[in-house]
């Protein structure tokens, strides 16, 4: 390869994880010295805050790196060095890093293998023979349900899925919208034992996402173990048999099965919200929510109003101001957003040529991803106390900061038109909603001449459209919801009754709470994924928390096996004091300070979606229940 050629390669690079990479695959530490370490506190700067020579010097490393590189490879030189992995972590996070910390961040990389494989529960040991049809029973085949079903396969434990739809992939399978792609960097959505380098894009397409999931559960081989086409109605608690009893619908009727344990992977985001607007029922054209999209339609020369403009809305009207006559969109709040170059944008050719050529590299550039983007913004996000501004409108400097640059951004996307940019800029302080990616694209779409965006509200709908709060109708042929999901309403439509008959609607009366997220006193052996307070806002992956919970609820049986126990069930002050933790946290942080409506919040406003900690605090507490917080059955 020519000096020119090597440029190339470095300009398509990261070059901290291309130094981190090729010092793993070398063995060879001096590609990853002390006078490149990355302060943490200027990852956002332009090149990490590297100064010129830093950065000289770092290229010319690259360069050395490839050459040493080709030369073990031939044999000549030393090769990966895998002893390495620790200290090549501290370098490329430049933090003070203790050893669980240090842990976690090798389980994400999984350069040398997928580090999160459960150790065997011994066969029999649990649940005892005979006592249900199912040793545990997986409710969703989404990402989280598939990852459960996998990671208790490791551990020997057998289980059915349980899938209202016919196939795998959850929201995947379910939004097929116009535009709909992962708006979190997709090396980072990904499972961190099963890695994707060549994602074709940073943020690739719902199909691609759909496809990759179902290649997990087939390489996996669990898609033997769901049924698809059941929809479970409910789970009872038999108390004398230590199992739940699980009612299905199955399409040709009723079914009863039984299980010692039940994972709820039934996401947060599932069941679309139709909002209560007065004559709904009398629209006479089509009208649709963005998460049932309607492929049939041909829209040339039809009218379309769309209600909402969140992360989903935001996604595709792009796409249907190119097809439809007309757009009406009707904004209640408008989104923060976050600008992404990359947004819809090819991996660059570089970057998989290097991913090719470097061994490991994909994994040490995911790992970076993984990092800059967890702790990094969220700390913008949390209250500083001796902050003495308003806070309507940020929570700390560091959030001033971030309003003042994103108004920047909106002052520049929409400069040229007064009129939309009094409608976009947000009045509540950013990360008290969902900052929405964009590449330009939104300001394009609302510039459109058949685009208007409506703001003032909705007073009601008739039967040829929308009539706004200010009396004027506006005439539509088709409706489109992008208002999101009911997504305070945990593992609802399900009947979920537990011990001595308790409702868990009831005890939860509209807000949910889970020890850990994953575990309720009354409900023995129900764990649940993605369950409440375990949702990210701005850092990271939602997927680092499936892996999490998976892990805990394989770590929950192992506990019962090795105690001869039959159930677990979380102890009511451990479950209070948890949920008095999460609340405390969130108090402080801008989804709740801001009387932003968001849907972080249950009915009631206690924001009951939200993780408020650090990432690695999720990570510490799941490693192993404590037994004295539950009591064992
Ligand atoms: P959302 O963020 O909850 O947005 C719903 C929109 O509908 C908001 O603009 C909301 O206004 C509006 N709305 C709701 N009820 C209304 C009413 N009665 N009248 C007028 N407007 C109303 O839902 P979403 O866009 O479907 O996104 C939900 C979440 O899904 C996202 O935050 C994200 O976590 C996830 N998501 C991810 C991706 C991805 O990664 N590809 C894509 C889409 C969604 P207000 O803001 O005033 O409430």
């Amino acid at each position: 390869m020519d000096q020119d050629q090597i440029e190339r390669l470095i300009g398509a690079s990261d070059l901290p994880s291309l130094l981190a990479a090729l010092a793993h695959a070398t063995g060879d530490p001096d590609l990853a010295p002390s006078d490149l370490w990355l302060d943490p506190a200027r990852a956002l700067e332009p090149e990490d805050g590297w100064d010129a020579d830093q950065l000289k010097r770092a290229r010319a490393l690259v360069s050395a790196g490839l050459a040493r590189l080709g030369a073990s490879e031939a044999g000549e030189d030393r090769g990966p060095d895998d002893s390495l992995v620790p200290s090549l972590i501290d370098w490329l996070t430049g933090a003070d890093l203790d050893d669980g910390y240090r842990r976690m961040l090798a389980e994400e990389l999984a350069v040398t293998g997928d580090l999160r494989i459960p150790e065997q529960i011994r066969s029999g040991e649990w649940p005892p023979r005979a006592a249900s049809d199912h040793p545990v029973a997986v409710i969703g085949a989404g990402m989280s349900g598939i990852l459960a079903a996998h990671r208790l396969k490791q551990a020997g434990v057998d289980c059915v899925v349980l899938d209202k739809n016919s196939d795998v992939g959850g929201t995947w399978l379910e939004n097929t919208y116009p535009g709909c792609r992962v708006d979190v960097f997709n090396h980072v959505y990904s499972y961190s034992g099963e890695q994707r380098p060549d994602w074709p894009e940073y943020h690739s397409s719902q199909p691609v996402l759909l496809d990759y999931f179902r290649g997990c559960a087939q390489r996996w081989g669990i898609r033997d173990r769901i049924r698809f086409g059941v929809r479970v109605e409910s789970l009872e608690w038999d108390g004398s048999a230590r199992r739940w009893v699980i009612r299905l619908e199955t399409g040709s009727g009723t079914e009863e099965i039984t299980a010692g344990a039940v994972v709820s992977a039934v996401g947060q985001l599932n069941r679309p919200l139709m909002p209560d607007i007065e004559g709904a029922g009398s629209f006479a054209g089509e009208q649709f929510h963005s998460s049932s999209w309607r492929h049939d339609i041909d829209w040339q020369r039809l009218r379309v109003a769309v209600i909402g403009t969140g992360a989903s809305a935001l996604q595709f009207i792009p796409h249907l101001v190119e097809l439809a006559d007309h757009v009406t969109v009707f904004q209640r709040t408008p989104p923060w957003l976050i600008p992404r170059p990359v947004y819809h944008e090819p991996l660059a050719e570089g970057l998989l040529r290097l991913f090719e050529l470097v061994p490991g590299y994909a994994h040490w550039f995911r790992l970076r991803l993984f990092w800059c983007t967890h702790e990094g913004t969220v700390g913008a996000l949390r209250r500083d106390p001796a902050w003495d501004g308003p806070l309507e409108r940020a929570v700390s400097p560091r959030n001033d900061e971030a309003r003042k640059l994103l108004t920047m951004y909106l002052e520049h996307q929409f400069g040229d038109r007064p009129d939309l940019l009094a409608k976009v800029v947000p009045d509540y302080p950013v990360g008290a909603k969902r900052v929405v990616l964009d590449n330009g694209i939104w300001a394009s779409t609302l510039k459109r001449p058949n685009v208007e965006l409506v703001s003032d509200g909705i007073a009601r709908i008739e039967p040829d459209g929308v009539r706004g709060s200010d009396g004027r109708l506006h005439s539509a042929d088709v409706i489109v919801y992008g208002t999101g999901f009911r997504a305070s309403e945990f593992l609802m439509p399900m009947r979920v009754t537990g011990r001595d008959g308790a409702d868990l609607h009831e005890t939860w009366n509209g807000d949910a709470r889970a020890y850990n997220g994953v575990c309720i006193p009354g409900f023995p052996n129900l764990f649940c994924l993605y369950g409440p307070n375990t949702n990210i806002v701005v850092n990271g992956s939602i997927i680092y928390f499936a892996e999490c919970a998976a892990h805990y609820v394989v770590e929950c049986l192992r506990l019962l096996a090795e105690r001869g126990a039959t159930a677990m069930d979380c102890r009511p002050d451990a479950y209070e004091r948890y949920a008095a933790r999460m609340d405390e946290h969130n108090s402080q942080m801008a989804w709740g300070i801001s009387p932003v409506n968001s849907w972080y919040k249950s009915a009631s406003g206690r924001v009951a979606q939200n993780w408020p900690l650090p990432l690695i605090d999720y990570w510490r507490q799941t490693r192993r229940p404590d037994p004295d917080d539950f009591e064992l059955l």
